[in-house]
């Protein structure tokens, strides 16, 4: 009888559980560690398919005897377990890597270090709008590997976290997105931004020339790297200042996309979303849909009815002609930059939190034109007070949202906008970014 191949998992969340499912369903002895506590869900799934399990601790003598290792995308690289492995040589690999290897289903894979969750939710809604059957994962519902053991259908739609993407060995994408590249996460990468672009390009490693990537030409990091490497995968960029014979772009307030000699348009302003990052979203997502040839009226139709995403630019309410907006997701500069740059009116804009190392001064030509106060919220604010002292009239703090939503209310006159676009993590004062926008929402609704 021919022995099992023997996986282990480390890390028993979404991406671990899901390995252990369609591990055990392709015929692997599966072992499951976590360095902390196993959720109670995730520990009734794993005692359901039969698969053997530990929390609080790795036993390595156990772990080192797989053949092939799943890591979690939050475990470092540098944790004691993972260079032991590596050090013995056995293979390390991400879940997209392993589920890749069970389906015949075609990928779109979506990556850069802003707008992934908005281009992934838009490509699977265009998708689905036209009767294709698709499955979507990454940030949202069930893991990439629990949806390869559960069902079939023809294309999935992924969205890809550099760390899933150091992961890889033969992943291929038949379509790959890269929507930028700025500084982010470089804690993971030994400060080094090099490492980091490196990993975000691994996405087009396995491409072949019957493959597509998609990508912004206006980003400087992107177009660098793109004058020194070859990607054999046709190249399709999108830019808001450039033209192409063969990609997309910007003309007399029209999209344009132009693939191989196929052409589709549409306006602008009747986009779903507003800014222009999401016209760059947009064109993304709509140059996917140009490429599966989904019928232009469909795709037009579905860049305009799509409801955008929870936290990501997220209109809330209208009080005294004020509007309250939640960006509670802009954990960096960029996402921060371009929430800015789309508000209209006076801003009065409530920043801060755990500060990843920040350059503020990005930002300070639409601070100084768009913001009338700044109302930070994190514990140690003394970066923000530094950077825009002198720049706006009206600088407070706090540690509360419902005191930051009311000084808020306080400040702003008709016409204004409130903005919550931290542009830092949330984890100093809040759970996560959800519940820094929820509570945000439900003190707006609260007023
Ligand atoms: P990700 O999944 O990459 O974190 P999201 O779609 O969740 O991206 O958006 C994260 C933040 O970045 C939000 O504040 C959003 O408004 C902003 N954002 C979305 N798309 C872009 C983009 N193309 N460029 C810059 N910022 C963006």
């Amino acid at each position: 009888m021919k022995t099992k191949q023997k996986i282990a998992i480390l890390g028993a969340g979404e991406s671990g559980v899901g390995t252990a499912i369609l591990a055990k369903k392709q015929g692997f002895e599966v072992f499951v560690s976590d360095f902390g506590e196993i959720k109670e869900k995730y520990k009734k799934v794993l005692e359901q398919i039969g698969v053997a399990w530990e929390e609080a601790g790795h036993t390595e003598a156990r772990i080192l005897k797989a053949s092939v290792v799943m890591k979690s995308p939050g475990i470092p690289d540098s944790a004691p377990v993972v260079q032991q492995l590596i050090s013995k040589g056995i293979p390390v690999i991400s879940e997209i890597e392993f589920a890749s290897r069970y389906t015949n289903a075609k990928i779109i894979g979506i990556t850069g270090s802003n707008g992934k969750t908005t281009t992934t939710k838009w490509v699977h809604h265009i998708l689905k709008s036209a009767g294709i059957s698709a499955g979507m994962a990454g940030n949202v519902g069930d893991s990439f590997a629990k949806q390869v053991a559960g069902e079939n259908v023809d294309w999935y739609v992924l969205e890809l976290s550099s760390f899933q993407l150091d992961g890889i060995v033969d992943f291929r994408p038949h379509i790959s997105v890269l929507t930028n590249i700025t500084p982010d996460h470089l804690n993971r990468y030994n400060y080094n931004i090099e490492e980091y672009i490196e990993s975000k390009f691994r996405i087009v490693k396995n491409q072949t020339g019957e493959d597509f990537f998609i990508y912004d030409a206006d980003d400087e990091i992107i177009s660098k790297w793109l004058e020194t490497h070859s990607v054999k995968a046709q190249k399709l960029p999108f830019s808001l200042q450039k033209k192409f014979e063969n990609g997309a772009y910007i003309e007399n307030n029209n999209i344009k996309i132009n693939i191989n000699n196929n052409q589709f348009i549409m306006p602008i302003s009747t986009l779903a979303l507003e800014g222009k990052h999401n016209t760059k979203n947009a064109m993304a997502a709509s140059t996917v849909a140009n490429l599966l040839r989904i019928r232009k009226e469909t795709i037009r139709q579905s860049m305009e009815d799509f409801q955008g995403v929870e936290h990501r630019l997220e209109k809330v309410l209208k009080i005294n002609n004020v509007l309250y907006i939640n960006d509670s997701k802009a954990t960096n500069i960029n996402a921060t930059y371009y929430a800015l740059d789309s508000v209209k009116g006076e801003t009065v804009w409530i920043v801060g939190g755990e500060d990843k190392g920040n350059n503020y001064a990005e930002l300070l030509p639409l601070v100084n034109e768009k913001v009338k106060a700044i109302i930070c919220l994190g514990i140690d604010n003394s970066r923000i007070f530094e950077a825009f002292g002198n720049c706006v009239d009206l600088m407070a703090e706090t540690q509360s949202m419902v005191e930051a939503v009311k000084m808020a209310y306080k400040i702003a006159e008709k016409g204004n906008t409130v903005l919550l676009s931290p542009a830092c993590a949330s984890f100093d004062l809040f759970e996560n970014y959800e519940d820094r926008g929820r509570q945000f929402k439900d003190a707006v609704r609260n007023l």
